[in-house]
């Protein structure tokens, strides 16, 4: 290595900590400076009364990222961050009392959806090999590689599109989920898929169905200590490769010195202001509230807004009923009495900036597996509950207090529906709870109004147009994280902080 660079990164999310690592491992003196008490970011965790709650991210796939990231540092995964496989993946609820289980064991869930929901087994297994393909061609240009327009010249890029092309996948992910299962219920289920990219099933191109294989196909896992333990366990990496870690210190200004290093303006919990300098920064944050808050002007490409959460951290006594939820339980709402069906609450969320009046609640309980996760209550093991409900971003149509509380009721009713118990019976079960909303997530994480996605993707332009982790008009400044390409979620994030660093070296000797 010719020059050991003086990097700082903005934010211990796991797209900063990975990419500490990464340079840290090649020999760059690395500072992480936290505006929290603990790294993690939206991978956090929360205790309230005895409950531990992982405060963001549930599914954990993809391990061959996770993987790489340690592999590089010369590290193993399993000395970090234990972890086990899930036999039960989800389980699906219905306002009529149905239900159906998805396995990790693929065929296992093929046959259930033949069994329950009248499906022919040959079409799924023929749609799934085609989504197979997808993700096995798509990821040498879309995530080992950081995707851009400059592929398009490419002889082998060129050849892969052409056999995408031919898969017959056209159309939206809905369009195409219209063709192959024949149940509305089926259509529920894999149409959640465009949730992974917070969008709308029936926008999102159908070759988005390929991040849906990695929940089916490549398989579901749990962290030993819970998914917070990912966070914990790359950061005791970096700070062994010698990274420098500093919490409870928020970066509040950012100003670029004429010879194109950086000064950034930082105030510790206790008040204290202070400036630094850096060679290169690493922004963690969303690209629009760096852009915004930090360097005081508007990220240069308008880009649409994606998706955001109302949550519920919910401590839960004991009761009969509740025994048999598992670690991912989806509640569908009940859109039947709405003209626009199972579109309402994608049109209500994306096109009319509402939180949905029906919409799915997707219900986390990781105490059934992590026994330290909740007390033992009256003699009875309680449950840690984390209840989601996709919402659009902050926006001035939306009054948050009032929604936290109507959906509260909704999400009692609709759980206590499927599971034969009674609302308040259900709600006299809770026995501590935080709830959080779209602002709330801006304050703990700096995602821009809440959005957790960036931006959202309806076209393959969107994939493509999608900001990169160079800034497009500041020297020696880069982003990692899920407001950047390849996109949102855990797997994403790392590989954003693996193309960082590659675009990091390579300007960096252009600049010195
Ligand atoms: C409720 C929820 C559920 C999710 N479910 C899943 C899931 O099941 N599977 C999955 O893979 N992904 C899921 N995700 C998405 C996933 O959690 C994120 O994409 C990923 O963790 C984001 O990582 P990041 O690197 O972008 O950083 P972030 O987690 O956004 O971290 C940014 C960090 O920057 C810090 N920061 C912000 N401003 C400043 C400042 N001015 N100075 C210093 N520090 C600052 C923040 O405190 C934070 O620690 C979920 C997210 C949420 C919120």
């Amino acid at each position: 290595m010719s020059k050991i660079y003086n990097i700082t990164i903005i934010g211990a999310g796991l797209g900063g900590l990975a990419v500490a690592c990464r340079l840290a491992k090649l020999g760059h003196k690395v500072t992480i400076i936290e505006q929290n008490k603990q790294v993690g970011g939206k991978a956090s965790e929360l205790f309230i009364d005895g409950f531990r709650f992982d405060r963001g991210p549930s599914f954990m796939t993809m391990i061959d990222i996770f993987e790489d990231l340690f592999n590089f540092c010369g590290a193993r995964l399993l000395d970090y961050i234990p972890y086990k496989g899930l036999d039960e993946t989800v389980e699906y609820h219905w306002p009529d009392k149905t239900q159906i289980t998805a396995y990790q064991d693929l065929d296992k869930t093929v046959q259930a959806l033949c069994d329950h929901h009248g499906e022919d087994k040959k079409t799924i297994q023929n749609y799934l090999s085609k989504i197979k393909l997808v993700y096995d061609l798509s990821k040498p240009y879309a995530l080992d590689k950081a995707i851009d327009f400059t592929q398009i010249f490419n002889p082998d890029f060129l050849k892969t599109a052409f056999k995408l092309s031919g898969l017959g996948l056209n159309g939206s992910l809905a369009r195409v989920h219209s063709k192959v299962f024949s149940n509305p219920k089926s259509l529920n289920i894999f149409n959640r898929w465009a949730a992974y990219v917070y969008s709308d099933p029936y926008k999102t191109p159908s070759i988005l169905g390929s991040v849906g294989w990695a929940e089916l196909g490549l398989g579901l896992y749990l962290p030993t200590h819970g998914i917070h333990s990912i966070a914990t366990g790359i950061a005791r990496l970096a700070k062994e490769l010698g990274v420098k870690i500093i919490l409870d210190t928020k970066v509040v200004g950012l100003e670029q010195l004429p010879d194109k290093s950086w000064q950034y303006d930082t105030i510790s919990l206790n008040g204290r202001l202070e400036s630094n300098t850096a060679e290169i920064l690493i922004s963690n944050l969303d690209i629009r509230t760096t852009y915004k808050h930090l360097l005081k002007t508007d990220y240069p490409t308008a880009k649409k807004t994606g998706g955001s959460y109302l949550i519920y951290y919910w401590g839960i006594k004991y009761h009969p009923k509740l025994a048999g939820l598992k670690l991912h339980n989806i509640f569908f709402g009940d859109n039947s009495g709405n003209p626009l069906g199972d579109k309402a609450e994608f049109i209500e969320q994306f096109d009319q900036g509402k939180v949905p009046e029906n919409p799915m609640v997707y219900l986390n309980i990781t105490s059934g597996l992590i026994e330290a996760d909740s007390p033992i209550i009256d003699g009875q093991k309680s449950q840690n509950w984390i209840v989601i409900i996709s919402t659009p971003p902050d926006n001035d149509k939306i009054n948050w207090a009032n929604e936290l509380t109507s959906k509260k009721t909704y999400i009692a009713k609709l759980i206590a529906k499927s599971l034969e118990i009674d609302p308040s019976e259900l709600l006299d079960l809770i026995v501590c709870q935080k709830i959080i909303t779209p602002p709330d997530i801006q304050d703990w994480t700096g995602s821009y109004n809440g959005d957790l996605s960036g931006m959202r993707i309806e076209s393959i332009w969107d994939v493509l147009s999608r900001p990169k982790v160079k800034s497009p008009n500041f020297d020696n400044l880069y982003f990692v994280g899920g407001s950047i390409n390849p996109g949102p979620g855990m797997p994403m994030v790392l590989l954003s902080a693996k193309h960082c660093v590659e675009e990091v070296l390579k300007n960096a000797k252009l600049l010195y």
